[in-house]
């Protein structure tokens, strides 16, 4: 069976196009009561983002903190609040569980937009879910459980490599697992790509989240459901990515958003492999962020993906980066089996890298080594 994938709607891609948001949000406004629930990550307080937010009239703009990834418990304190703030002005709260199309349109916002991070555009994503899916977000985590479709939705990254942007999955810690809720309904509406919003991103974030699509790429490219379609894809993104990285070009901005952008369509198609998996249990144990999670993880991986690992080398050295290992060192027995559980949950990640007879080349034991290779 080939997957029938949904892809995003509408993308707006060029330096300054965040000066069209408010024409691209009219068209979702059905008249001048109708709500704007803008998710902006917080590390833009009293900065000059904030005023071009073409807020109007009721529209609500939520400061949204990453400092620790996306859980699930967030999420729901966040849709309770845009429910709350919808009842403020329909007198009642909107029904449990409905599509936005059949619910009355007091009850719903005319859209979600997400600006930020892959974190951010996550939540956003994962709200507009919750708006119009009964119960809670962590009893969604996993592949096609949601039942209605989402608010309308739109991803405005200020931060580029996790392909966040067009990916169909939104990953989250919930108190089990950290696994993405994944469903047609997930992917965004819209994507603006302005490529002036990740000017300003520190030089070690952007090398952490650029090779989280680096990664993503390596991945793809290296495993066994790789297909001409992510190949594509992955092979532009690997190219975008070697430019950026280690010629460092004046466009390297406008070149990053595009390989998170293909390297996100890349995965789509296939999977991520290994690395994504060991960083999975490293950030749902000792809550390490993704991008560093997967360099950590990456770079203790040249067994599996030999060449990409002497490049990533290449490229730290070349962006002057010393990888954080004190957050890799002194795993107790209890984080290690933990670890381990969050990684093996990711099945398809494992196939993809390894074929179908993954379990039995990776073991607990082999696991619970790459974890203490890591701080070496
Ligand atoms: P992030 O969104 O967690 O942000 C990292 C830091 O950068 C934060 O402190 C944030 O405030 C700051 N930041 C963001 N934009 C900035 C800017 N323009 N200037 C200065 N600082 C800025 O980082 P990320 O690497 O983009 O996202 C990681 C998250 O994405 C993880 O939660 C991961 O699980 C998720 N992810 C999702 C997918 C997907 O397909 N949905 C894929 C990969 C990763
Ligand atoms: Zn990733």
């Amino acid at each position: 069976m080939f997957r029938n994938f949904k892809m995003v709607s509408k993308v707006v891609f060029g330096r300054g196009c965040f000066d069209q948001l408010d024409e691209i949000l009219s068209t979702q406004r059905a008249d001048d009561d109708s709500i704007m629930i803008f998710l902006v990550d917080d590390v833009f307080d009293g900065k000059a983002l904030i005023e071009k937010i073409p807020a109007r009239g009721k529209d609500l703009i939520i400061p949204t903190n990453v400092d620790l990834e996306p859980k699930t418990g967030y999420i729901d304190e966040l849709s309770d609040k845009i429910k709350d703030y919808m009842a403020s002005f329909s007198g009642s709260l909107p029904p449990d569980s409905m599509p936005p199309d059949s619910m009355p349109p007091d009850f719903m916002p005319s859209g979600v937009i997400g600006i930020g991070g892959g974190s951010v555009m996550d939540i956003a994503k994962a709200v507009s879910l919750m708006l119009s899916n009964k119960g809670k977000a962590h009893e969604y985590q996993g592949w096609d459980l949601i039942n209605n479709p989402a608010v309308w939705h739109m991803g405005v990254p200020t931060l580029s490599g996790t392909g966040s942007e067009v990916s169909r999955t939104t990953v989250l810690t919930g108190p089990e697992k950290k696994l993405g809720i994944n469903s047609d309904y997930t992917v965004f509406d819209q994507i603006l790509l302005d490529p002036e919003l990740i000017a300003d991103v520190p030089a070690d974030q952007h090398f952490y989240t650029g090779m989280d699509c680096y990664i993503h790429c390596v991945e793809s490219l290296t495993g066994s459901y790789l297909n001409a379609f992510s190949q594509s894809y992955g092979e532009k993104s690997l190219e975008l990515c070697r430019d950026v990285f280690l010629k460092k070009p004046q466009d390297s901005d406008d070149k990053l958003m595009m390989a998170s952008y293909f390297g996100g369509m890349s995965i789509a198609y296939s999977q991520v492999g290994i690395c994504h998996a060991l960083s999975y249990g490293l950030s749902f144990a000792r809550g390490i962020h993704h991008g560093v999670g997967n360099c950590l993880a990456f770079d203790s991986l040249d067994e599996y993906y030999t060449e990409g690992v002497i490049e990533f080398r290449e490229m730290m050295k070349k962006n002057k980066i010393q990888l954080p290992k004190d957050q890799v060192e002194n795993f107790s027995d209890e984080e290690m089996e933990t670890m381990t559980n969050v990684a093996l949950v990711l099945e398809p990640l494992w196939e993809n890298a390894l074929g179908k007879d993954w379990k039995e080349i990776m073991t607990r034991e082999k696991i619970k080594q790459l974890y203490s290779r890591m701080s070496e």
